[in-house]
């Protein structure tokens, strides 16, 4: 209620003070998280501002939505969200609240991440109540790297139907980022080829995407479901999965509860990895590559280290 009420209060000073379109020459761009702003920043270069809504350390499912959210919103050229309902508890809102055109469903100022990218674990079936947040499939899609490369052209074509007289900029850089992309594949598969079929657990549902890509097998996931925390029913089952599958690693994000992975971890002589799948969470990964780098790093090391 608190933050309806907040919201509110917003869009009446976004309608007094916004100015109808944006001043500057340079696209305004706002990603709904720090992955795809990191993304729209190379695509778009010196051609965009971006900003990113949800902080690094912020689960995509869940942001805080704050009334400066709405005046950013209400000012962008080009909004670009992963869609398949992965901000579905906190964009809309903030979206009604902007009211801005330009970044409507359908229009060239709306990227929609998910759009174009084959979805994994799409359910048959769903029931909402049961509180499962990912009912159109999984959306942590951002996790292999072949969407990534889908996700970049989405972004240069729109940025081009936007701006086009920057439209030869956008498809440079979404070429040299596809080049740069396709080496790095390369290495990154070289360097987890030695883990083929290792099993890893994660907390929640979102590491499907790179398991396949690079071969690992996610065994559990502390969450009984996407979105519902975990309950000491579930982890007695998890804990008996870990140790019939031999399991030893629990990866985890920074807004996930550590303790509760430590807790299984300490029964089943696993490893937990802090390994954040958004750029800028920690130190020295505040873009794309920097990132996976990381992660792919980590966890090399991390499976090397188990028997
Ligand atoms: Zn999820």
């Amino acid at each position: 209620m608190k933050r309806n009420h907040l919201l509110t209060i917003a869009a009446g000073a976004v309608l007094a003070f916004a100015p109808t379109l944006s001043a500057q020459s340079r696209l305004s761009v706002v990603a709904t998280t720090p992955d795809l702003a990191a993304l729209a920043q190379v695509i778009g270069g010196t051609r965009v501002d971006v900003k990113a809504l949800a902080k690094p350390t912020e689960d995509p499912h869940f942001v805080d939505a704050k009334p400066s959210h709405i005046v950013t919103l209400n000012r962008a050229d080009v909004l670009i969200d992963g869609g398949a309902e992965l901000e579905l508890g906190w964009l809309p809102p903030l979206l009604e609240s902007a009211r801005n055109p330009k970044i409507a469903a359908g229009a060239p100022g709306r990227i929609v991440a998910s759009d174009k990218v084959t979805m994994l674990e799409v359910p048959t079936a769903f029931d909402r109540s049961k509180g499962d947040v990912h009912a159109l499939g999984n959306p942590h899609f951002m996790l292999d790297p072949l969407n990534v490369k889908i996700i970049a052209a989405h972004m240069a074509d729109h940025f081009s139907r936007v701006d086009p007289k920057s439209a030869a900029l956008y498809q440079a850089n979404f070429k040299a980022f596809d080049a740069t992309l396709d080496a790095k594949l390369i290495e990154w598969q070289r360097k987890l080829a030695p883990f083929k079929g290792a099993k890893i657990v994660t907390y929640h549902k979102d590491f499907p995407y790179l398991a396949e890509r690079f071969g690992l097998e996610v065994v559990e996931t502390l969450e009984p479901k996407p979105g519902i925390a975990p309950s000491p029913a579930h982890m007695a089952k998890v804990i008996s999965s870990m140790r019939a599958a031999k399991s030893r690693v629990i990866l985890v994000q920074p807004y996930q509860n550590r303790k509760t992975a430590e807790t299984v971890a300490r029964q089943t002589g696993a490893t937990v990895l802090d390994i954040p799948q958004q750029p800028g969470a920690i130190k020295n990964t505040s873009t794309y590559f920097d990132l996976m780098d990381y992660m792919i790093g980590s966890l090399a090391t991390a499976l090397q280290a188990t028997p």
